[in-house]
This record gives structure tokens, C-alpha cells and sequence, in this order.
């Protein structure tokens, strides 16, 4: 194995069965020389996505957001905010204070999207996001007013104005009919017209990714990357308005989003996807699309570890060779328990009562194979967003022509907070493959719904110093 796995927990197998665990691990095992290739061919994909011609057919879309500012610290005001598209739905009132420069979060609802909904009507949804909005500003007596919302549509969008987002494609899981190709935010208008009972304001829609390096620009102003590891994964930097080639005007910036999700989606990374990875693409509900996501986010890994363990059974290296009945079911090795099973202390007792959660009858070693599986396939997500994140960050310090660049990132997800060690290797992958570049890294507080009331007082701003 090369070196660069070295830090994985393969103390207590013995050595045959971990030259045998070894044969189908290794192919997720990536050196930093992969690693440089995967890198520079982002960037060419990234060129391709920001070119005028070139953008139609690129995997990696570069979608301008019509951001083209960050906070600046003078932003204020009362804000309502929409969260689709993450682990849960939710509804903000937030409010952005000048004097403190802070964003606070007045309240905030959860509202479940039955899984049956995710895949319904495009109606049904933006009724049942309309319903949830009604019920919220009803118990924070805010009925009344007409308040500005942020709509943080977390999927790819073709965005024509900072309120007009036409979906490109779902992802994630969901799949509702008739959205595609449309706009979201006269979407949401319409539902919320349907019925009558309410108004709201200007509208901003923003990309997760945005909402979170909006949210951090408050407090650090350097921030111009946001990032996401949860669910799905994407970026979002700011980019010199010269390269952003289909939109007019060649001054100051412009936030791109990268949607790095699709990259692969021209087969570009098949020399590093395994057959575990060719499966879960296959049985996914949009076969063919969002390459790179499927081998990085939380709604995918525990997919891979299932598989994994599931051939190491079946090839007797675990378990004496029994299939628990969850064992053979899509989806039920949650992402949640890699982490639970590479935590420093408890990990291997986690790892136990997981396996016996799941039916299967397991020894010691049995405990450290199913280990080293997760520990192998996630630190294989940290080391390739790592490597997509060094791309952007280069990127940007070339094109301002820099010979270093300082600059903060704004991250939110789960599997980045979550996950005992994620965040360390990923740092360390992009210190190693950006060594000119010197990246702080916030953890957002709640990110997409603060960042899309900042977006909208962004907003507000630059059209007041207009008008002024
Ligand atoms: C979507 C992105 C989003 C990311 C993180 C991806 O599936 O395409 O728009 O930013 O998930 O939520
Ligand atoms: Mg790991």
C-alpha cells in the first residue's frame, strides 16, 4: 500500500487477511501524484465550465450567481429565509444587526419533506414550502409584514438574475415533476399566491455553497470561498469578471458556483472509481450524473462501505462468510456510522453494537476490518474534495496573479463536522497540493439560512448605493 495511508487503523488484523482486505481497498487508497491529476484536471474542467462556448457540454457547470459582492459590514435588517435542499427544510427570521455585525437568527422551523414528496409533483412541493412558510410567520406574529426572503435553493440553477434561477437538474434524492427547466423562485411566488393569506418581499436565491460564504464574510471578510461537505458537495469562490465569459462586464468579481459534484460526469474520473462507486452510481436514481458526489457525500458513503463489506463477506474476509438480511439492503449502513465507528476512543465498541444493530455476527477482528473499510473510503471523500478545494484555491491565486494568496473558507456539512478526522486531512491534502496559498477554514453557523439573508442585504445595499 502507499504511504499516504499509513495513518489507517490496521493494527490487530492479522496478516493474511489484510493482504486479502487489501486487494479491494487499494483502489481507493489515492497517492498525491493521483491526486496532482485529479487537480489539474478540474482545472481544465473548470476553464471549460467559465468558457462562453465551452460551457454547454462541461461537466463542472461554473454557474454565475449574479453575487458580486461580499458583506461589507454595513448590511441590516429583517429577513425571512428558505432552506431546501440539506439534511432538513427550514424556515429563518433572521436579522442582521451593523453595530454588532452580527447575524442572528431569530427563529428558525424545521419542516420534514416525506420522502414520498421528494419525489411528487413540483406543486405539491412549493405548496407544502408555501404552508410551512404561512405556519411560521403565524407563530412569530409576523404575518403582517412584507419581509425580504433568501431562498436557499441548495441543487444547480441556472441563474439569469439574482431572482430568476431556472433548476438545471435535481440531485440528492429528489426528483419532482415538472421543476426542471423552470423558475424556481416564480415557483415559489406562485405557490405562495395560491394561497393568498400572505405577502413577502424582494427575493434572493442563492446556492447553499453562497449562503455559507456569505454568512462567514460577515465576521471575516476575506471569506471567498464557501463550501459544502453534507448531503451533497459544492463550491462556490469569487471569480474575476474578465473569466466569467458569459456574463457581460469585464470588472470587480462575480461568485461562481462550481457544482464540482458533476465533475467526472464525461468519464474523467473513471481511472479512479471502483466498482463499488460504479454501482452505487447505477442503482442511484440519476444514473450517469454527479460523479464526484457520489465518491465524496454523505448520501452516498455509507452506501460504499455497505458494498464493500458486503463483497468482503461474500468473499468470507468477514463475518465467516454470513449476510445479515441489513447487510443486503440499500442503504441501510448509514453515513452517520462511520463516523460513530472511527471515533479516537469509542470506535471499535461503536463498531460492535452497529454490526449487531445490523444482524451480523461479528469477532474482533471482524470489528477492525469494518474499521479500516470506513476509514479507508472516507478519508478517500476528505483527500478528493481536499484536492478539488488546493484547484479552486490555485485557481484564484493565478489568476490575480499572486505569488501567494491568503483567504478564508466557509464550510458547513455534515460530514465535515461530524466526521472525527475529515476536516484534518482534507487541510492537510490542500496544504500539500496548494502550498502557495494560505486558507483559513470557518465552520459556518448555520450557514445556508443566515448567508441567504445576507445575500438579500447585500442586495439591498448595492441597489440603495445605486440609487443614491
Ligand atoms: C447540489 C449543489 C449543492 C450541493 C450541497 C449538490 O447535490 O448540486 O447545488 O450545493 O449538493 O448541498
Ligand atoms: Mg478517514
Amino acid at each position: 500500500m502507499s504511504g499516504d495511508t499509513a495513518h489507517l487503523h490496521r493494527d490487530g488484523i492479522p496478516a493474511d487477511t489484510l493482504s486479502k482486505v487489501d486487494m479491494y481497498l487499494d483502489s481507493f487508497c489515492l497517492s498525491e501524484e493521483k491526486l496532482q491529476k485529479v487537480s489539474a484536471q478540474l482545472r481544465k474542467d473548470m476553464i471549460r465550465g467559465l468558457g462562453k462556448h465551452s460551457h454547454n457540454k462541461a461537466p463542472v457547470k461554473m454557474l454565475p450567481t449574479f453575487v458580486r459582492a461580499t458583506p461589507d459590514g454595513t448590511e441590516k435588517g429583517d429577513f425571512l429565509a428558505l432552506d431546501l435542499g440539506g439534511t432538513n427544510f427550514r424556515v429563518l427570521h433572521v436579522r442582521v444587526v451593523e453595530e454588532e455585525q452580527k447575524v442572528l437568527k431569530m427563529d428558525s422551523q424545521i419542516c420534514a419533506i416525506p420522502k414520498e414528496m421528494m419525489l411528487g409533483t413540483g406543486e405539491q412541493l412549493f405548496d407544502h414550502i408555501a404552508a410551512c412558510l404561512s405556519d411560521f410567520l403565524v407563530s412569530q406574529d409576523l404575518k403582517g409584514q412584507t419581509l425580504p426572503l433568501g431562498f436557499t435553493f441548495s441543487f444547480p440553477c441556472e441563474q439569469k438574475e439574482i431572482d430568476k434561477s431556472i433548476l438545471i437538474r435535481w440531485t440528492k434524492g429528489f426528483n419532482c415533476s415538472g421543476v426542471e427547466g423552470e423558475d424556481v423562485v416564480k415557483l415559489l411566488k406562485e405557490a405562495i399566491h395560491r394561497r393568498g393569506d400572505f405577502n413577502i418581499g424582494s427575493v434572493a436565491m442563492v446556492n447553499d455553497t453562497v449562503g455559507t460564504m456569505m454568512s462567514c464574510g460577515y465576521r471575516d471578510q476575506s471569506c471567498e470561498i464557501g463550501m459544502i461537505i453534507g448531503t451533497g458537495t459544492n463550491a462556490c469562490y469569487m471569480e474575476e469578471m474578465k473569466n466569467v465569459k458569459r456574463v457581460e462586464g469585464e470588472d470587480g468579481r462575480m461568485c461562481i458556483n462550481t457544482e464540482w459534484g458533476g465533475f467526472g460526469d464525461d468519464k474523467s474520473l473513471r481511472g479512479i472509481q471502483t466498482e463499488f462507486d460504479l454501482k452505487v452510481d447505477e442503482t442511484s436514481i440519476n444514473p450517469g450524473v454527479h460523479t464526484f458526489e457520489k465518491m465524496i457525500s454523505g448520501m452516498y458513503l455509507g452506501e460504499i462501505v455497505r458494498l464493500v463489506l458486503l463483497k468482503l463477506t461474500e468473499e468470507k474476509l468477514l463475518f465467516e462468510g454470513q449476510i445479515s438480511e441489513a447487510l443486503k439492503t440499500p442503504e441501510r449502513f448509514e453515513t452517520k456510522f462511520i463516523s460513530e465507528i472511527e471515533e479516537p476512543d469509542s470506535g471499535l465498541e461503536n463498531t460492535q453494537r452497529i454490526l449487531t444493530k445490523l444482524g451480523l455476527k461479528w469477532n474482533e477482528v471482524d470489528s477492525r476490518v469494518v474499521r479500516l473499510v470506513c476509514d479507508t473510503i472516507s478519508s478517500r471523500s476528505a483527500r478528493l474534495c481536499g484536492a478539488a478545494l488546493a484547484t479552486i484555491a490555485n485557481h484564484m491565486r493565478i489568476c490575480r496573479g499572486l505569488d501567494h494568496l491568503k483567504t478564508t473558507v466557509g464550510v458547513d456539512g455534515t460530514v465535515y463536522r461530524k466526521h472525527p478526522n475529515f476536516s484534518e486531512e482534507l487541510k492537510e491534502t490542500v496544504r500539500s497540493l496548494a502550498s502557495k496559498c494560505d486558507i483559513t477554514f470557518l465552520v459556518s453557523e448555520d450557514g445556508s439560512g443566515k448567508g441567504a439573508a445576507m445575500v438579500t442585504a447585500v442586495a439591498q445595499r448595492l441597489a440603495l448605493q445605486s440609487r443614491l
